[in-house]
């Protein structure tokens, strides 16, 4: 499988924070891609995938609990 498209969450358009979170490694975010999003995924700033979309993360209340509770922004 290609490398190419790899990248972290961090830098992802499909990260989704909670609204006065710090974008670092350590940071929990629910992952709000359209194919991944029935799988409540829960990722942390510096895990990633290869559905990488350059960009900033999407901010929602809920985002970060365990299973993420917010509605996907995007
Ligand atoms: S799991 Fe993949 S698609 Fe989801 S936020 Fe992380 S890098 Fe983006």
């Amino acid at each position: 499988m290609s490398k190419k498209s790899w990248g972290l969450c961090k830098d992802c358009k499909w990260w989704q924070i909670e609204p006065p979170a710090a974008i670092e490694n350590l940071t929990m975010g629910q992952c709000i891609d359209e194919e991944l999003q029935p799988y409540l995924l829960r990722v942390s700033g510096n895990s990633g995938c290869n559905r990488f979309m350059s960009g900033k993360p999407a901010r929602a209340k809920g985002s970060s609990e365990s299973p993420p509770v917010a509605e996907p922004t995007r």
